[in-house]
């Protein structure tokens, strides 16, 4: 495999401003296939935006994003090839609440990839029997608690078969007895050896499952490094004040 192929996310020279607010600063970033990778650091410090530019929610502009293999650009069409590879789930999990489980589950694979509604629906149910929800399919979004919907969402990016599954906070909104469930599918995900990037403040969840975490602070990736050294050991100052306010 040449080394081109086997990196799945690369941020070189990554700026990007909302105005004149200079919110990522020279950010490097190259993610092998395969590798999990926790990004913790303050609120406001560039870690939604850093993920939301790789799925290009939002736009950079100095430096490249190369996401498996597509520069990301201003050409529609690479942003779309990009997105059909990348699954993204939040914090507010972002089910249509019109929609049955079942159908939040099949309308990408449908009117996205085209594939035949028997077929999205029998995916559609594999995926929801893998997050442990099967017997939710015909109910809505609203009459599921929350740790069961973003157990739907992750369900619903799967069933577009990504190559990479970015993670934005994904049970901070939930209420405690409810982050396992959602934490337990996550490592699901990382031992079949899904690419992740996850941003998340679940350091029991980084410590077993991440290969690499990174610290953001101010738009800048402050440190980075594998999980042990990294919480037995912060090199900065900013890391470990934050972790003495996290752990
Ligand atoms: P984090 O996810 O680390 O909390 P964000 O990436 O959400 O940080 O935000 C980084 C900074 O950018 C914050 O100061 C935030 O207020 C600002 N910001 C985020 N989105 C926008 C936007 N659409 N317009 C202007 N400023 C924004
Ligand atoms: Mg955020």
């Amino acid at each position: 495999m040449a080394i081109s192929d086997e990196i799945a996310v690369e941020l070189l020279g990554v700026n990007k401003w909302y105005g004149e607010f200079h919110v990522l600063r020279d950010i490097n970033l190259t993610v092998r296939r395969g590798e999990r990778i926790v990004i913790c650091g303050p609120s406001g410090s560039g870690k939604s935006t850093m993920i939301r530019c790789i799925n290009r929610l939002e736009e950079h502009q100095k430096g490249t994003i190369t996401v498996d293999g597509i520069e990301l650009t201003n050409d529609l069409k690479k942003i779309d090839e990009v997105r059909r590879e990348v699954g993204m789930v939040f914090q507010h999990f972002n089910l249509f609440p019109h929609l049955t489980i079942l159908e939040n589950c099949t309308l990408a694979p449908i009117w996205v990839r085209k594939t035949p509604k028997k077929k999205a629906e029998e995916v559609a149910m594999h995926y929801l029997s893998r997050v442990k929800i099967p017997e939710q399919a015909h109910k809505y979004p609203g009459q599921l608690s929350g740790g069961q919907q973003q157990r739907v969402a992750i369900a619903r990016s799967l069933c577009m078969s990504p190559k990479i599954m970015l993670f934005d906070e994904p049970t901070s909104a939930l209420d405690p007895e409810m982050i396992k469930e959602v934490l337990d599918v996550m490592v699901g995900l990382a031992e079949e050896g899904m690419t992740m990037l996850c941003v998340t403040h679940e350091m029991g969840f980084a410590r077993q499952v991440a290969n690499r975490v990174i610290f953001m602070d101010a738009g800048q990736i402050v440190e980075q490094n594998e999980p042990e050294a990294f919480f037995t050991n912060p090199e900065h100052e900013r890391t470990k004040l934050f972790l003495s306010q996290i752990l």
